[in-house]
């Protein structure tokens, strides 16, 4: 006979990690401990969660676990960008980048294995989809980061300030198990970040950025990467069934939401002779009028095969004066973690080598869970 299967306590939020021990018959102060165990301190094991009784610890390991996925390998590079290939089954496998930069640690995570939306300049598309992660392997890729530092109550400041969704995958695309893994790291019991430094980064789902208005207060990224419909459809496929028009008019009801809400971050990866051009840079200026944002120009990380070549420097530095004179805010991303393969765009793509499954996004759009 099969066992009944254990609840990964990894993957709960504080309201579900209170109702599962009020199910248990505990009170739900429970969580709280359970909660800053797991996440504070590492710990995974139920026989060293001391201020719990006995008979709880004994009763936990037999109906949860808290279970992360294998480390395949881990890297630290030299510059402090420490990256982790994470093993998730015998099939899968994902990977996360964490990049220091002064008092700043940005950890890069990853929502999906592969992705659908076969974005030209980016490898992971080149991958195709396997699957979504469930919210146990997003937060497992928070876990086995912040554990690679120390226990988090041990450390004077956090090394992981902030949480990016850039790396595999397209985020609203797995829309539940992502904004429940972002409240986690916004929960103090959790990894305890401020809600302006965990930001999705979106290739443009427009339903799913106007249900995330509703859902919960995080910073967004826009991966824009062109000024008109026809060039980000080239580039971004999906621009050809939410165009820039739908996409800038949801960016916009976004910042309303939450008064709060700043600005939103576009990021546009620079293209040789493809979008990196003066009049581009005025096109670009107009469309974000009335939309406030900071433009993010990005050094594109050449990969096998890829079409494209990074930007002159000279360029990019004409293309950001252009938006700057225009009264955009915009800056350029420097390069970080190329010695590990790990800067932007290279991100993901040593790990399997894939039949590549594309051109399937409007199919997998699970647009039922969207409006
Ligand atoms: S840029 Fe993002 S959305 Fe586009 S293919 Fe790559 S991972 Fe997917």
């Amino acid at each position: 006979m099969n066992e009944p299967k254990k609840t990964n306590l990894l993957a709960l939020t504080r309201a579900e990690m209170q109702a599962f021990f009020e199910s248990l018959g505990e009170h739900s102060y429970r969580a709280h401990q359970v909660m800053k165990w797991i996440h504070h301190h590492g710990v995974v094991d139920f026989a060293y969660m001391t201020d719990l009784s006995k008979a709880l610890r004994v009763r936990l390991a037999e109906v949860a676990c808290v279970q992360t996925p294998e480390i395949a390998l881990q890297h630290f590079s030299q510059d402090g960008t420490r990256k982790w290939v994470l093993k998730l089954d015998a099939a899968n496998a994902i990977e996360t980048v964490f990049i220091p930069d002064g008092k700043r640690g940005t950890l890069c995570v990853s929502s999906q294995v592969g992705c659908a939306l076969d974005c030209r300049f980016c490898s992971t598309g080149k991958q195709g989809f396997q699957r979504d992660l469930s919210v146990a392997e997003i937060i497992a890729q928070v876990f086995v980061a912040q554990q690679s530092f120390g226990p988090l109550d041990n450390l004077g400041q956090r090394p992981i300030t902030n949480v990016v969704f850039m790396g595999m995958g397209e985020p609203l695309l797995n829309f539940e198990a992502v904004v429940k893994a972002a409240q986690v790291m916004l929960d103090d019991l959790g990894y305890g970040l401020s809600k302006r430094r965990v930001t999705i980064s979106t290739s443009g789902i427009v339903p799913a950025i106007d249900r995330l208005a509703e859902t919960v207060d995080l910073s967004l990224a826009i991966s824009l990467h062109a000024p008109d419909d026809a060039l980000r459809t080239q580039l971004v496929p999906v621009n050809a069934k939410y165009p820039l028009k739908s996409l800038m008019a949801s960016c916009r009801n976004y910042l309303a939401c939450y008064s709060e809400r700043k600005r939103i971050t576009m990021e546009y990866v620079m293209l040789e002779g493809v979008n990196d051009t003066a009049q581009q840079a005025r096109q670009l200026v107009t469309l974000l009028q009335g939309v406030p944002c900071k433009v993010n120009l990005i050094p594109f990380n050449p990969f096998p095969h890829a079409p494209y070549r990074r930007s002159r420097p000279a360029q990019v530095e004409r293309f950001q004066k252009i938006l700057l004179g225009a009264g955009l805010f915009a800056s350029v991303r420097k390069t970080r973690g190329d010695d590990i393969d790990a800067a932007c765009g290279q991100l993901v793509g040593q790990v399997v080598d894939r039949t590549r499954r594309q051109a399937q996004w409007q199919a997998q759009i699970p647009v039922q869970t969207l409006v």
